[in-house]
């Protein structure tokens, strides 16, 4: 069977959840302990990674962790082996066990943890809470043989180039004609050398990020038959692959904050929660955000939520959100265990597309700190 090396595996993860996406600064995401240069068999996926976890890994005979919250989240001043966490680090050192984590990259990654929260919670119209990631949109205009156009067109399309909203495949052409002389010493697709040639020529235009740059003017020179093609590429005043933290939708049915936060507790799977607001109020829009939420009580209010569903809401965050008529429902923080069995799946989905032979194994180690009496 084909060996996997961890970098294949790190390689498919970020294309899902890249570092660019992360949003908090200095967010200590990627690969924490260890390497994934060496061969990858199976991965445990957590949220925490606690010193059970990791001897979970060892049991199950895993190589990586992929981890939610960054193990190793302070600079540190030492690395003793008689702390909790030096523990922790030898264990993994010992065993050859790597450690990555993805924590606000994977917040913000569409599908990630707040787009599996607002599934659990069968959030419907979904939009991004609060927009943290966008990447300026470039165009390029393109001068190609009439008869070559059509296949440039595709060739753009397929490297990514024209997606605009809900639509791929966007370009412009106008038709027109395009004048050269060919010089001693060039190799004229058409046309004789010191002679200016005219050429039905379309101009070909499309749109696209501009992380995507180097691979779309790639694909137009491999494609295009000139030796030296003519083209354009500027910058716009426009921004395209809009990302970001939380999400906001509605409810399948409008209900009380009462029955509402009961079907928190099902849908999250938790035992206690807590509630600020009138249980008797309406709710039917609904933000939510994993992890603490505080300081995006004021992106929830602007976007005319009823309810905010987020951890480690304090007291004095609370208060406010009363007097402002916000409902909260705070269940806490390690409802973003969602994340072990979201990850685990779209990792298995986009492995076996690569035909990668790897195991993803859900961490059954409860790392929740708190318990409810
Ligand atoms: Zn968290």
């Amino acid at each position: 069977m084909k060996s996997v090396n961890g970098n294949e595996i790190i390689q498919l993860f970020e294309s899902w959840s890249p570092k660019k996406l992360a949003c908090m600064p200095n967010d200590p995401i990627g690969l924490a302990i260890g390497t994934v240069n060496k061969e990858v068999t199976k991965v445990l996926v957590t949220l925490d990674v606690t010193l059970e976890v990791v001897e979970e890994a060892i049991a199950q005979g895993c190589e990586l962790i992929i981890a939610h919250h960054p193990p190793i989240f302070r600079k540190l001043s030492n690395l003793r082996t008689d702390t909790p966490a030096g523990k922790l680090y030898e264990k993994c050192l010992k065993h050859d066990i790597a450690v990555y984590a993805a924590h606000t990259n994977l917040d913000v990654a569409q599908g990630g943890v707040n787009d599996l929260l607002a599934d659990a919670l069968q959030l419907e119209n979904r939009k991004i809470l609060e927009h943290t990631y966008s990447e300026q949109l470039m165009k390029l205009a393109v001068y190609v043989p009439t008869e070559y156009a059509e296949t440039l067109r595709i060739a753009l399309a397929n490297a990514g180039a024209g997606q605009i909203g809900d639509y791929d495949t966007c370009s412009f052409t106008t038709a027109g004609e395009g004048r050269f002389r060919a010089l001693d010493g060039a190799n004229p697709f058409v046309g004789q050398i010191g002679e200016v040639n005219v050429e039905p020529e379309q101009k070909v235009e499309v749109v696209f990020p501009s992380s995507q740059k180097n691979r779309i003017l790639k694909a137009m020179l491999n494609t295009h038959p000139y030796e030296e093609p003519a083209y354009d590429v500027w910058e716009l005043a426009l921004t395209a692959k809009e990302e970001g933290l939380g999400r906001i939708g509605t409810l399948q049915q409008p209900m009380t904050l009462q029955q509402f936060a009961e079907f928190v507790k099902v849908q999250l799977d938790v035992p206690c929660l807590r509630v600020v607001g009138d249980l008797q109020r309406t709710v039917s829009k609904v933000a939510v955000i994993g992890g603490d939420g505080n300081s995006y009580i004021a992106a929830v209010r602007r976007a005319g939520a009823d309810v905010f569903v987020t951890g480690d809401i304090g007291f004095h965050m609370a208060q406010d959100a009363e007097v402002n008529g916000l409902s909260i429902v705070d269940p806490g923080h390690h409802v973003e265990k969602v994340m072990i069995k979201g990850v685990a799946e779209k990792m298995k989905v986009l492995c076996a597309k690569k035909k990668l032979p790897v195991q993803f194994i859900e961490s059954q180690i409860h790392t929740e700190p708190f318990k409810f009496i």
